[in-house]
């Protein structure tokens, strides 16, 4: 079983909502963010009570959101103290925050290094200003390389750019722009999203995919195949289907869930996973306070997996990962051996040029990454 145990948190708020946004993220409210950090330090502190962990070190941090950088460095910095003084940190430990481009200055970028953070994950989305326009983003494009310089000069050594593909009214010149662009700026590690509306979204209401002005299905693959093949001559490989690393930067905290690992949830509408038990904290932001002034522990839900579905659940994740699927670990899992019980699946695989063994692991082909959706199809009980 892997032996990391990671921490996420989740910092709902963001200056604004940006219109596809379909993540649960708020528009920033004041009055919230005193009540929300006490809760936090409250919950933190009966976190291991909770879930026990027996003395496991933290292989990760990250804090998502949300905007996280958004928040005071101060507000960010005593709360990896807290985090710090109540668990153990593995040496060499992730700690990663998102940020926006246009939420960070020199001394915030000094004083977040100093606290202990080590990644910073920028989501620059685009470099063109109609783009992020159309986005509804906060920044501009002048605002990126002076993040990304800053952040250098901070001691950031660990940088996560994210950037989109399949903008409305973007060409296939203008995609490989951006991720021109993007790779001139020097990072270690780079996610490359296609934009996927949802259509219960202001931009999903306004545009549908593959309807003009969005890009259709050629223009798109168009824009993946030759905006991977940028990245992979930049020195990145691909290691999962949207994320990019040089050696040695693959995302730690996202490399370990995609393999069924374990991880804490701190904030509202964080999920966690601990041996098969998976939860989500109170998404509602005032409800979360509540439960946490009054002893509660603000939990939407838990649910202790069967092991068909955490099975199936790492066939889904792994899959769109270049490392593949453990079979091993598949039949600690489902308790008898993976390669007898998805015989069938196993052997379809490899006939559709989707997948090949090099045992322990199912591992995808290029093909197979494209149509790892269908593929983790396949291993679905009859
Ligand atoms: S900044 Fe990110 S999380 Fe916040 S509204 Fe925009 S897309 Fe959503």
């Amino acid at each position: 079983m892997p032996s990391e145990l990671g921490l996420y948190i989740h910092l709902p708020f963001c200056a604004r909502r940006c219109p596809y946004c379909d993540f649960w993220a708020l528009p920033f409210s004041p009055a919230w963010a005193k009540p929300l950090r006490q809760a936090l330090g409250r919950h933190l502190a009966r976190l291991t009570e909770i879930h026990p962990v027996s003395g496991r070190e933290l292989t990760s941090v990250y804090l998502g959101g949300g905007t996280p950088s958004l928040w005071p460095a101060f507000a960010l910095s005593s709360l990896l103290a807290e985090i710090k003084k109540n668990f153990l940190l593995a040496e060499g430990a992730e700690i990663s925050l998102e940020a926006n481009p246009d939420s960070l200055s020199p001394g915030k970028l000094i004083k977040l290094r100093q606290a202990g953070f080590n990644r910073l994950s920028l989501g620059v989305q685009s470099f063109s200003p109609k783009s992020l326009e159309i986005l509804g983003r906060s920044h501009k494009p002048g605002h990126i390389n002076r993040a990304v310089q800053w952040a250098r000069q901070a001691g950031f050594a660990n940088l996560s750019l994210d950037i989109m593909y399949g903008l409305p009214g973007q060409s296939l010149p203008m995609a490989l722009e951006d991720i021109s662009r993007l790779l001139a700026l020097g990072s270690e590690h780079i996610s490359l999203y296609q934009l996927t509306l949802n259509p219960d979204t202001p931009l999903g209401r306004q545009y549908r995919t593959y309807c003009a002005p969005m890009p259709d299905e050629a223009l798109l693959l168009a824009m993946e195949d030759q905006g991977y093949q940028m990245c992979e001559r930049a020195g990145f490989t691909r290691y999962e289907i949207s994320n990019f690393a040089r050696p040695g930067f693959n995302c730690r905290h996202n490399s370990s869930t995609w393999r069924g690992g374990d991880y804490l949830a701190l904030g509202p509408g964080a999920h966690g996973h601990l041996n098969g038990c998976r939860w989500a904290n109170y998404y509602d932001v005032a409800a979360y306070i509540t439960a946490w002034s009054g002893g509660g522990e603000g939990v939407e839900f838990y649910e202790q997996l069967p092991p068909e579905q955490r099975a199936l659940e790492l066939f889904m994740l792994g899959l769109r990962t270049a490392q593949g699927v453990d079979l091993e670990q598949v039949s600690g899992i489902i308790g008898q051996p993976a390669s007898q019980y998805y015989r069938l699946a196993l052997a379809r695989l490899p006939a559709l040029g989707w997948g090949r063994i090099i045992y322990p692991y199912l591992k995808p082909t290029a093909l197979g990454l494209r149509m790892a959706d269908s593929a983790a199809l396949l291993f679905f009980p009859e």
